[in-house]
């Protein structure tokens, strides 16, 4: 199964959301209070070649994206999903199942370009619950962030067996080579996608860790409703690399593409 690294165009973010500042509402107020942007960061999606069809995990940001106090973005029309797909021999229109690791705009507005007709939209049980929530509304609506039209994925139970160090999982695909794991902490519903190889997992991480660095730091980002969650996934994804051979691919680290492209895996 061949993984393509898609990129989306690129963000910068506060620091202090890659690298949380503090502890409790103090770290989470933290990424509006004016500080230091990170460099350019990659805003990645994947693409499996699978026998079914292409699996996407994530779908990436658009160019009428709008900035944040916390998050710049530069994504032109030529970067979007679409045009990314083309670009690596893909076609849109095979696209057969998209799974999302959780709902922020820069994963989901990409759905435009491959929602509808027989494409399969998923994202975790728990994260749709958290989308409808009071809370979530609330923030789309301060920050003017509104779901892509005709947002409607299918529930994931993520009530399947023992995946590795993962307690529970789902399979995505026939024959259980594309599997979805609860990787829950930046998103209270936040989950990840390993691909089972012949001799390594690959593990799509979404945002659970901002980049390998932070992983194998155990620094939980700035924005996590509670940090406990995040850490125990942090550690959780730490315990799955000492079980096999594991390539572990942030979206945002500017390492992943390269690290996909090497089968590095994180060291155990
Ligand atoms: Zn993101």
């Amino acid at each position: 199964m061949k993984i393509h690294a898609l990129t989306t165009g690129t963000v910068r973010i506060r620091q202090s959301q890659r690298r949380g500042v503090g502890h409790g509402l103090r770290r989470r107020a933290r990424i509006f209070a004016p500080g230091p942007l990170t460099g350019e960061l990659p805003i990645h999606a994947w693409a499996i070649e699978h026998e079914d069809g292409i699996v996407l995990v994530d779908t990436g940001e658009v160019a009428t994206a709008r900035d944040q106090p916390f998050a710049r973005f530069s994504v032109r029309r030529e970067d979007e999903l679409d045009r990314a797909l083309r670009g690596v021999g893909l076609d849109p229109g095979d696209v057969v199942t998209v799974v999302l690791t959780h709902v922020h705009v820069d994963h989901v507005d990409g759905l435009a370009h491959v929602a509808g007709g027989r494409t399969r939209v998923l994202a975790s049980a728990a994260e749709l619950r958290w989308v409808a929530s009071a809370e979530a509304r609330l923030a789309r609506a301060v920050l003017r962030q509104g779901l892509p039209a005709g947002f409607a994925p299918t529930p994931l139970q993520l009530a399947g067996p023992r995946l590795g160090a993962f307690a529970t999982s789902e399979a995505i695909t026939h024959g259980g080579r594309i599997v979805a794991v609860p990787a829950p902490g930046h998103t209270p519903g936040h989950l990840a996608v390993v691909v089972v190889r012949d001799g390594d997992h690959v593990l799509l991480a979404g945002d659970s860790v901002y980049d390998q660095d932070a992983l194998l730091a155990r620094e939980v980002d700035g924005i996590s409703p509670r940090e406990d969650v995040a850490l125990a996934t942090i550690d959780t994804i730490r315990a799955h690399v000492r079980l096999q051979p594991t390539v572990v691919l942030p979206t945002h680290d500017p390492g992943s593409a390269a690290r996909l492209a090497a089968s590095e895996p994180l060291p155990a």
